[in-house]
């Protein structure tokens, strides 16, 4: 199959005729072949998004909710083929793509379009001649670049806010995952959005992705993924003053408090911990457990974790399917090794999967815990990004709070304790973007979303992400 991409409204191939190799993590093998997109579709997609914008931002809200509510219905009229591509891509059970990943793309498209209808701007009455009030307008061309992991559901979390506002956009999925936004791109076909509008340009991040940074006329960026990359694209965007959100890696605490009922969190901690392959920029990966409780939740996290069933993503009885690539696998299994080395017990997991069959070569990992490991060593301090978590021991809040913040991340954090005074004083003090409290990846939209310290800078988001995507205008009228 030939992924392509979409550029002033047509479904086109690379100029330069350079393709890579799409692989079904599940099977190691190729089921796709995708653009490796260069600088020149990049300047064909932001010319044709600047042809566009003058009509795109001229509409009303009205207008722009209208399309945006068509393509919500188009992706919902194609939920299974849409799932099915998402798992062959990404390796996550199509059980969970169905329930999670492709509802939530319709939400984002439904939740933007519908949102605009209902935003409302400021005035300030200066004194009994003078009002200011303040415009919110369009950037007008900007660039959404998402990662693997929840592949449509970022792709169009970025890009529903961008369009909404009435920007035009450029955007790059991932290169290992961008099945489910070229089917995006038929359905925007469909739906009737005007060339020019959205373009999704495919291939390599150091070529494709950053020559959409570089562009001097991507006015703002928007970006998912891993922090050196995130790095990379403010030193390239920075002196060009573009506007940028970059939500960026995580390595998420959670604490366990004695007074919890110790087999019902031990079943939520381990979904926090192990869902989509932990493969979410929010799971749990350092778990931290008061002491009275430690042996007991540890014995029944492994008994919650035993029940994760690894294996072929088409299965409803896998709850796990494959890790997203080869070179991810090993980086996993590197980091597992690294842990024994650093004096950490595998509790469970550890390894490899194999399973049988179609999916004998795909890359499979068993959901991991490891105990004995220090909070500042290398395995609790830098991202995994796979099925494996730390377990650790703590007496006061006060060690708790401190292992807690003790990363160079900050994106969400889950506190689990029936003692709600504590609930307000750690929830204060954890330096985190997020803070789940008896609950892990409850979404209300409508929320800020965004990490501290190197976890990224901005919020998406309800009002932030409309924010983002607009610049403030202020209007001072003498009459
Ligand atoms: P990467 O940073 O490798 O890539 C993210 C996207 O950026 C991909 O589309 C990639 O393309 C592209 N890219 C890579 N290099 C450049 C560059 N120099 N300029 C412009 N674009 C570039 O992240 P991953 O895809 O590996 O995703 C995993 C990371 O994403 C983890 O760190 C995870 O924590 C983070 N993440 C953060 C979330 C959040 O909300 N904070 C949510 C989900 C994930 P290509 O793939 O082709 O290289």
């Amino acid at each position: 199959m030939d992924i392509l991409n979409y550029i002033d409204g047509a479904l086109v191939g690379p100029r330069s005729n350079a393709w890579l190799d799409s692989v079904n993590p599940a099977t190691g093998s190729v089921h796709a072949r995708l653009p490796r997109s260069g600088a020149d579709d990049v300047q064909a997609a932001v010319e044709a998004a600047e042809r566009a914008f003058p009509l795109w931002s001229g509409n009303t809200a009205q207008q722009r909710s209208e399309i945006m509510l068509a393509i919500a219905r188009g992706i919902q009229e194609r939920l299974d083929e849409l799932a099915l591509a998402e798992s062959d891509d990404q390796g996550k059970p199509v059980w969970l793509a169905k329930a999670m990943d492709i509802p939530r793309a319709v939400d984002n498209m439904s939740f933007f379009a519908t949102e605009i209808l209902h935003t409302h701007t400021r005035a300030f009455e200066t004194n009994a001649t003078v009002i200011n009030y303040t415009l919110r307008q369009p950037i007008g061309v900007v660039g959404c670049i998402s990662p693997w992991n929840l592949p449509l559901y970022l792709f169009t979390w970025k890009i529903a806010p961008a369009l909404a506002a009435g920007n035009c956009v450029v955007a790059k999925p991932s290169e290992l995952t961008p099945l489910t936004a070229f089917l995006f791109s038929q359905i925007c076909i469909d739906a009737g959005l005007p060339p020019g509008v959205l373009n999704i340009v495919h291939g390599l991040g150091a070529e494709c992705g950053k020559a959409i940074v570089a562009h001097p006329r991507t006015k703002a960026i928007s970006f998912t993924g891993g922090t050196l990359t995130g790095a990379d694209i403010a030193r390239t965007a920075a002196p060009m003053f573009k506007k940028l959100s970059l939500e960026l890696g995580g390595k998420n605490p959670t604490l366990v408090f004695a007074d919890v009922d110790v087999d019902a969190v031990a079943k939520k901690v381990a979904r926090a911990s192990f869902t989509n392959q932990g493969e979410i920029c929010l799971c749990g990966s350092r778990i931290f457990v008061q002491r009275p409780i430690y042996d007991a939740f540890k014995h029944a996290l492994l008994r919650e974790t035993a029940t994760i069933t690894v294996g072929d993503p088409r299965e409803a009885t896998s709850r796990n399917g494959a890790l997203v690539s080869e070179e991810h696998m090993q980086k996993v299994l590197s980091y597992i090794e690294l842990a024994r080395h650093e004096g950490g017990t595998v509790l469970c997991g550890g390894e490899r999967v194999h399973v049988d069959g179609r999916c004998s070569n795909g890359y499979f990992i068993a959901p991991t815990l490891i105990e004995g490991l220090g909070a500042a060593c290398r395995v609790n301090q830098e991202e995994i990004f796979g099925p494996v978590a730390t377990i650790m021991p703590f007496d006061t809040e006060e060690e708790a709070i401190q292992g807690a913040n003790s990363t160079t991340y900050g994106l969400a954090a889950s506190v689990w304790t029936n003692d709600v005074s504590r609930v307000h004083r750690v929830a204060r003090v954890l330096e985190s973007g997020i803070v789940w409290v008896n609950t892990w990846l409850e979404r209300d939209l409508r929320t800020p979303f965004g990490g501290v310290k190197s976890s990224g800078v901005g919020r998406e988001g309800g009002e932030e992400a409309l924010r983002f995507f607009t610049e403030a205008k202020n209007v001072c009228i003498q009459f």
